[in-house]
């Protein structure tokens, strides 16, 4: 049978079974997608988000195989068995899986069928790749659980020569039910995939348990320190939650590979989309009241950003610098009260304009190297007592030397 009958064959078996197409992501590339209205290979990936494209621990492999120019998937919905069995692992491709109909597998050339993974046939992938029409009706004949896979041919990967495979086919979006950066990942995946006109479900697990152990490994990955290079990524199954230490070993082994691509390609692009919202938010500009340029300009506006705690939710204050004097206004996310600070008032304590409750402080860095002159902090009310104590101090300074 030559490949062409046997994509063709393919194609009818599938469709006949209603064998559907899986294919897992982060949320970073499921954007690409999106943009481009089609599932990409990972060639195409790359030269579509250079920046951002998350790596694969087999990208080297998969590159001196020749194969980044095929697009992957599964049969089967890894994913599923996590949500209902016991010591098992997630899709280590990512918490978002889509979903594409059977209609799909019309589209695809030179499909490749694998009992495994290409990145673990490595070299032998071109000898192990099914080319028996017989083994496809095998496939197809269902596991008798209500799957149209049979129970042996249910981890195989399926892949094809298309650099792309549309959205044509699409049926739906599922989501782990998981909350990443403060937020429903589902709520982050609606806002990127809502033009596609698909459902977009959250998957349900029959296991509580393993949503509660994925919850965990999202929480360790958030504690990671933020902003590492790809290049830089270590992690290793002994560092996993205590959750998860009654998987096999080999099963944990494949659980730093979820943790990197989360990492990469979800978690860094939430904190990274919520980042640019608040930025978004923050700019809206007021006019300085510091200065006067005069009548022949227009007047001088101050632009905020959100002040630097380094926290990831919002700030409470927004720091403003006039576009014309430079100097410093402050606005409260309390109340919105703007309160534009003298330099002479520097290193004071001040209190919100809008009786808010708030009180704040502009610090001079003595910065010389390029870097804010300025940094502005919250005062919290330790420290105002603290501050008050001081003042105390100085009083009775003057008092003994009034005295003296
Ligand atoms: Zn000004
Ligand atoms: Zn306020």
């Amino acid at each position: 049978m030559t490949q062409t009958n046997l994509d063709q064959h393919i194609a009818s078996t599938f469709a006949k079974a209603n064998v559907r197409f899986y294919h897992a992501e982060n949320l970073r590339n499921l954007s690409t997608y999106c943009q481009a209205r089609a599932l990409l290979c990972r060639s195409e990936l790359m030269k579509r988000d250079a920046v951002y494209y998350t790596q694969f621990y087999s990208d080297e492999a998969d590159q001196a195989l020749g194969v980044l120019t095929r697009v992957f998937g599964n049969i089967y919905d890894f994913g599923s068995i996590f949500a209902r069995a016991a010591k098992t692992t997630p899709n280590v491709y990512g918490p978002i899986t889509l979903v594409f109909r059977p209609t799909v597998f019309a589209e695809m050339l030179d499909i490749a069928i694998t009992p495994q993974s290409i990145a673990t046939h490595l070299a032998d992938w071109t000898n192990v790749r099914v080319t028996e029409a017989s083994v496809i009706n095998e496939i197809a004949s269902g596991d008798g659980y209500g799957s149209p896979v049979a129970g042996e041919w249910q981890m195989c990967e399926l892949s094809c020569e298309n650099a792309a495979i549309s959205f044509t086919s699409l049926e739906k979006v599922l989501v782990e039910p998981i909350e990443v950066a403060g937020r429903r990942l589902i709520d982050y995946v609606r806002a990127t995939a809502a033009n596609l006109g698909v459902p977009i479900h959250e998957r349900v697990y029959r296991r509580p348990e393993n949503a509660a152990k994925l919850a965990d490994l999202v929480a360790l990955c958030e504690a990671l320190p933020e902003g590492t290079e790809n290049s830089d990524w270590k992690f290793s199954e002994t560092q996993l939650p205590t959750s998860w230490s009654d998987l096999s070993e080999a099963k944990r082994k494949r659980m730093p590979g979820w943790c990197r691509y989360f990492y990469f390609g979800t978690l860094g692009e939430c904190r990274l989309r919520d980042f640019i919202e608040r930025m978004d938010e923050a700019d809206d500009r007021t006019a300085c009241e510091l200065c006067d340029p005069g009548e022949d300009r227009p007047p001088a506006m101050v632009n905020y950003r959100p002040m630097d705690d380094g926290g990831v939710g919002s700030s409470a204050l927004d720091v403003g610098y006039c576009d014309w004097c430079n100097g410093i206004s402050v606005r409260c996310n309390e109340c919105g009260a703007v309160r534009a600070v003298y330099e002479g008032e520097y290193d004071e304590v001040l209190d919100c304009d809008g009786g808010c409750g708030m009180r704040f402080r502009v610090v001079r860095t003595g910065s010389t190297d390029g870097g804010p002159s300025e940094n502005v902090e919250l005062v919290d009310e330790t420290e105002d007592e603290a501050e008050d104590a001081e003042d105390n101090d100085d009083d009775d300074f003057a008092d003994e030397n009034a005295d003296g």
